[in-house]
């Protein structure tokens, strides 16, 4: 840290992003990527000429794109926010509509970045434990006065909230913004988009990262009353009215009409998913009931840093949090059918290994 960092940043302690080595080739399960490609047309689309444009700013409105999403989830344009990135909806989010007098509040085990935000924005946080079966008690958010963000599913539970739940803490909240994160909804979730047009402190917020197999495009977008949409693009304005690039745009325009693409990869990986937890759960693993394109995995032989470490020493990445309740816990991302062959064959090595060792690495 400089001598010139303002102080209201010493305690900040960053988001810590999953590990994208490169010292040799992973199976990667840890950053919850799709293993399959973009659909055709993206690559159509990005090799038909938008490149030359790239001497010309993109287009700051994204109007393009904001119709297609607009006809995909049958609401207005103007219902629309394009971000980069869907942790930059939570950015504006937490910088727009929650201060110092309000608050946030979101679940102890949920994305690790809307602590970060509160922070940074020095936010009080009311950080609300989940069940002991890692739901959500929704009860715990009824009349609660402070902004709400929620992940649905949760990360990196993977489990879903009722949207009956949801309209619950919509419906007891009206003066305060509710944010429903469903970055991993269309691996089984259901979204609460529809609702936007009952509730205007709902703000829903989607990734291409994900179901879209755009991570490294960096496009997210948010749905909601045309009210907080027009919030989130004056922060935008006053910050980065360019946010989106050309390239992204045009890649994005043409996912949006690859639907049927992206839902058949959609039911594939639900069906390697559900596959994969039952294979586990035959071998002893406790799978938490997922509906994203992630499990979260424990098994009582083996805890959760020796199974994350073996599985790097054999090439296959997972991610780790190692904290609290979870300690023992891993997440593994969804991959192809193969992968998750290859992953549950080698826990299934790991595990056998243990049955001699017992626990390598001592239980904090
Ligand atoms: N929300 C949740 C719950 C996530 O797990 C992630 C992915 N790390 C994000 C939001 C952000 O995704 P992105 O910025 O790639 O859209």
């Amino acid at each position: 840290m400089s001598r010139f960092l303002s102080h209201r940043f010493d305690g900040l302690e960053a988001y810590v992003p999953g590990e994208q080595p490169r010292d040799r080739t992973y199976i990667k399960l840890n950053t919850n990527e799709s293993p399959y490609p973009p659909s055709p047309e993206v690559s159509e689309r990005l090799c038909s000429g938008e490149i030359g444009n790239l001497n010309l700013y993109p287009d700051p409105t994204g109007r393009a794109l904001k119709e297609k999403l607009a006809a995909l989830y049958e609401v207005g344009p103007e219902n629309v926010f394009l971000a980069n990135g869907s942790d930059e909806i939570l950015n504006f989010a937490f910088m727009a509509f929650c201060d110092a007098e309000h608050g946030v509040a979101f679940p102890d085990i949920s994305y690790g970045f809307y602590p970060v935000f509160a922070d940074l924005y020095a936010i009080p946080a009311s950080v609300i434990p989940l069940k002991e079966d890692f739901s959500v008690d929704y009860r715990d958010y009824l009349n609660i006065g402070k902004m709400v963000v929620i992940a649905n599913p949760n990360a990196p539970t993977g489990m879903k909230i009722p949207l009956s739940e949801i309209e619950e803490i919509l419906k007891s909240n009206p003066g305060q913004v509710v944010l429903i994160d469903e970055a991993y909804v269309d691996f089984g979730g259901e979204s609460c988009i529809p609702l936007i047009k009952k509730y205007d402190n709902l703000l829903v917020s989607h990734t291409y990262s994900k179901s879209r197999s755009m991570a490294g495009a960096r496009l997210g977008y948010a749905i909601a009353d045309r009210e907080l949409i027009a919030d989130l693009e004056k922060i935008k304005y006053s910050t980065n009215p360019y946010n989106i690039n050309r390239l992204t745009l045009a890649a994005g325009e043409a996912a949006a009409d690859s639907d049927a693409y992206y839902k058949e990869n959609a039911r594939k990986i639900i069906s390697t998913r559900e596959k994969t937890a039952e294979t586990l759960r035959e071998a002893g693993f406790t799978v938490l009931p997922s509906s994203a394109n992630f499990i979260f995995v424990k098994h009582e032989r083996l805890n959760g840093e020796t199974m994350y470490r073996k599985l790097r020493d054999r090439g296959i990445l997972v991610r780790y949090f190692g904290t609290g309740r979870i300690r023992d816990f891993v997440r593994i991302s969804i991959g192809t059918p193969e992968q998750m062959e290859i992953l549950a064959r080698n826990l299934k090595e790991i595990l056998a290994e243990q049955k001699d060792g017992g626990y390598e690495y001592e239980k904090k």
